[in-house]
């Protein structure tokens, strides 16, 4: 069995001590005499695994009791949906599109009501997030949405925009990659795949005020958050395999240090790979400098015939996944959390390599 250096955007890879527990635990978790696939979720066994994953999570990023965590269902694009339906009173949001993430919410909110595009940067193809002091936000918008991490693009906020508004942040591919102060959010939610765990669970964490009865017109009780949060994320059959590896994976970052720690190693990995980019007269990065993700990092030739040589060789190589999204071409690699220091450092010296033997 070789494992490969796996570089896609999402899913994308795990813990390989979280692969080898729940590998372990498969035919019996914990004396129970089955998996935990094929167990009730009103069982004890797995309302513990849910609980802890809540707490170790609520520790994680520190989120006070003012905030539900709930484990919810449909992808992060379901919640495109949900965050208007649930949170619109007047009628009236503010989007800030950085991408074809934060494009697709706008897009889903217009469907639900008068929304504000308060800033876009597709101008120079989402290559950088704009001066957030320097916009227009709406008085009278329920909420401002952003993406903080755009997955195809690359690139990342580092600054909370200064609205009075209840901010709402897709952190889908960013998620715990960092310390983050949850109590400057209205909404901090994301789909599993890219960073905590499987596809097939949503995690939000919503400020209790904003979770109400008052949600619009013809909104599905699946989503409507109040149902969720009452019902403890199981009104219905939750995502229980998913839930049970984030928790592992929320264990796994626990035992590396939390937030701090995977910051630390987060920005170390991404450094090894822009410096090599800034100086590389091959490669180059497409985002502008400030705004570089520490988690998805695009990249070009500027040939395309050399991009596919160069993808099919590393993959030959065992580094694989590393095809850019069509939008922006060349190539993106995906460094999540569980993405090790020396995965990157062999995508360096491979991608040394390689431009030497092409001078
Ligand atoms: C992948 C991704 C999504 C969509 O997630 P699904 O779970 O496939 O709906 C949304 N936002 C961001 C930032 C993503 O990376």
């Amino acid at each position: 069995m070789a494992r490969v250096y796996n570089f896609a955007a999402g899913p994308a890879n795990l813990p390989e001590e979280v692969l080898k527990e729940a590998a372990e635990e498969m035919l019996d978790y914990k004396g129970t005499g089955m998996s935990v696939m094929e167990m009730s979720h009103r069982s004890k066994a797995f309302d513990a695994i849910i609980k802890e994953a809540e707490q170790d999570l609520r520790d994680l990023y520190g989120i006070s009791d003012d905030y539900a965590v709930m484990f919810l269902q449909g992808g992060a694009s379901t919640q495109f949906a949900a965050i208007p339906m649930n949170l619109m009173k007047s009628g009236k949001a503010d989007y800030i599109v950085t991408g074809n993430w934060s494009n697709k919410a706008y897009k889903e909110a217009q469907m639900y009501g008068d929304i504000t595009l308060v800033a876009n940067t597709k101008d120079k193809n989402y290559t950088y997030i704009p001066d957030l002091d320097s916009l227009e936000y709406s008085d009278d918008a329920d909420y401002l949405y952003v993406c903080w991490n755009e997955t195809i693009h690359g690139t990342t906020y580092r600054q909370i925009p200064p609205t009075k508004a209840n901010i709402v942040a897709d952190v889908s591919s960013c998620f715990l990659s960092e310390p983050m102060d949850i109590s400057k959010f209205g909404v901090v939610y994301g789909g599993a795949q890219k960073n905590i765990g499987p596809a097939g669970v949503v995690v939000a964490i919503v400020r209790k005020d904003l979770i109400s009865d008052e949600v619009m017109a013809g909104t599905p009780t699946m989503l409507k958050w109040k149902t969720q949060m009452e019902n403890d994320s199981m009104y219905n059959t939750p995502p229980c395999y998913a839930i049970y590896i984030c928790g592992k994976v929320f264990k796994w970052i626990k035992s590396i240090g939390g937030l701090e720690a995977m910051k630390e190693r987060n920005e170390k990995k991404a450094a090894i790979l822009y410096d090599f980019l800034d100086k590389s007269e091959m490669f180059k990065s497409t985002v502008e400098k400030k705004d570089r993700s520490l988690m998805n990092v695009p990249f070009v030739t500027g040939d395309d015939a050399l991009d596919k040589e160069f993808i099919a060789a590393a993959t030959a190589a065992g580094l694989v996944e590393l095809k850019g999204h069509r939008s922006v071409g060349g190539m993106r690699a995906s460094i999540y959390n569980a993405m090790p220091i020396e995965g990157v450092e062999k995508l360096v010296a491979f991608m040394e390599e390689f431009e030497k033997a092409h001078k």
